[in-house]
């Protein structure tokens, strides 16, 4: 069997410079398939775009809502920022019915070879925690349904692992493989493609070698310039453009 070689792609938010930058560099690598941990739209100023290319990505693949897809399809906006909410309007009135039927029909949780893909948490996926800290982070693992677990909605790429004893966060080096060891849980947050808040403004996404048992975080240098110029021109905040360029 040919090695499976899985790329790991979360919080989109609809920026299409930064998703085709991180496919191109993924397909270098050999990537034959997709996780797909939703937040496809809001925020950026291609949504109906994105989706087009995740619809196409999930058929080789699986994909998962995010909060942001669900309160495009209504509902939730009452739990945003004034920012959010702004935008996730404006997002609403680009989306057709093909993409509301895509969207709807994703579910909370899936699962991809070994591993699970979630958006948030595998403890109580619609509630859209944020896993901040090694507590969040054992309920999370607690409560999977595989050894190895796929999550965004953080922005932020990190790794944690339980040995069976506490669990704990591990800050993972970009293009250095990780070897997934047998004996733990893993629970991969995979950075945001579209809008990552960890201060480097390169769009981020993981590799997982199922054959190798490694997964690699990559950063990948963007137009983010581009994306942020169509955020000012669509009329969306201006805020939203300004943070690609700072990556928070
Ligand atoms: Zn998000």
């Amino acid at each position: 069997m040919a090695t499976m070689r899985t790329a790991v792609l979360a919080d989109i938010h609809a920026n299409l410079e930064a998703l085709e930058a991180c496919l191109a560099h993924a397909r270098r690598q050999g990537v034959e398939r997709f996780a797909l941990l939703g937040d496809f739209v809001n925020y950026g100023a291609d949504p109906v775009a994105c989706l087009a290319i995740v619809r196409e990505l999930a058929d080789q693949g699986a994909a998962v809502r995010g909060n942001h897809d669900e309160a495009a399809l209504g509902g939730l906006a009452a739990d945003m920022n004034p920012v959010a909410r702004e935008a996730l309007y404006w997002t609403r009135a680009q989306l057709g019915p093909a993409e509301r039927t895509f969207l709807d029909a994703l579910p909370y949780t899936a699962e991809l070879g070994g591993a699970q893909l979630v958006h948030a948490s595998a403890d109580d996926p619609p509630a859209w925690s944020y896993l901040t800290g090694a507590l969040p982070a054992a309920r999370c693992l607690a409560a999977a349904h595989r050894r190895v677990v796929f999550a965004g909605h953080l922005h932020q790429p990190q790794i944690y692992h339980d040995g069976g004893e506490a669990v704990r966060l591990f800050e993972p080096t970009p293009g250095v493989a990780i070897p997934l060891l047998p004996r733990r849980r893993w629970l991969v947050l995979a950075g945001s493609v579209g809008q990552p808040r960890d201060g480097d403004p390169a769009a981020a996404y993981v590799l997982h070698d199922e054959a190798a048992a490694t997964v690699t975080f990559f950063r990948v240098t963007y137009d983010h310039a581009a994306a942020a110029r169509k955020i000012v021109a669509a009329g969306l905040p201006e805020t939203l453009a300004w943070r690609l360029s700072r990556g928070i």
